[in-house]
């Protein structure tokens, strides 16, 4: 999402939906030699496409059509079809951050295969955490040092999650500087997954070099959570 925004008219023009994105991505793993080695994460962020005065969604590709306006009901439909023919395992943000019923029915019917994650519902306050784990809301955090500031409310917030059980995905902010912090932070918090962007830009590969130079120091101690990212305790 975040690199589709500067050509937004070009990719809205030759991109017909997300069942084509998803064919574009798979071609590309299989393309790549990858085919069953990589799995999906979708960024819904879809705050950006719901409208309070209807409480619907519009993924009308045309900007000011409404060719594709859903309820939170039919939303969560097509996510769990895109879940069955693609290897998505995590979902981020897939309602409006103030939706918060179709977060929870969403959470209860298709959190144990997979991952819930909220970014613009939870915006790494411990407060909203509280919330969100009291109305099962999602399954895991986005955790964005500089959304809620300090490094101490952070690991408040990832410990909260993680002692409910819930997944921690600790993020960069898009348009970034090439402090790699969020290596150090995601290893100390042992949370097992990282958002930092594809590896390109210097901003991007700085977090990656130092998650590298990090497994370099621990040598043998160190332990690559793969497909068990959502429970990093059973590596342990
Ligand atoms: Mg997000």
């Amino acid at each position: 999402h975040e690199r589709l925004v500067g050509s937004e008219m070009c990719i809205r023009d030759r991109i017909k939906d997300e069942n084509e994105t998803l064919e574009l991505i798979m071609e590309a793993i299989q393309k790549s030699g990858h085919s069953g080695k990589i799995d999906i994460a979708l960024d819904v962020a879809a705050s950006e496409f719901y409208d309070p005065k209807t409480g619907k969604y519009n993924l009308s590709q045309k900007l000011g059509k409404t060719d594709r306006v859903m309820t939170s009901d039919q939303l969560t439909d097509l996510y769990a079809t895109l879940a069955e023919k693609y290897p998505i395992k995590s979902i981020e943000d897939p309602f409006d951050q103030d939706d918060f019923d179709s977060y929870t029915k969403m959470t209860a019917r298709l959190g144990k295969k997979i991952q819930i994650v909220g970014d613009d519902l939870l915006v790494t306050n411990p407060k909203r955490v509280k919330t969100g784990i009291e109305k099962k809301l999602v399954n895991a955090l986005l955790l964005k040092v500089n959304q809620i500031g300090s490094v101490t409310e952070s690991i408040e917030a990832s410990n909260m999650s993680q002692q409910a059980g819930w997944g921690v995905m600790v993020s960069h902010r898009s348009g970034e500087t090439e402090d790699n912090f969020i290596g150090d932070l995601v290893v100390g918090l042992g949370t097992g997954e990282i958002k930092s962007g594809a590896p390109c830009r210097s901003d991007r590969l700085a977090k990656y070099n130092q998650i590298l130079r990090i497994e370099e120091s621990l040598g043998s101690k160190a332990v690559y959570a793969g497909s068990n990212f959502r429970d990093t305790s059973k590596l342990l």
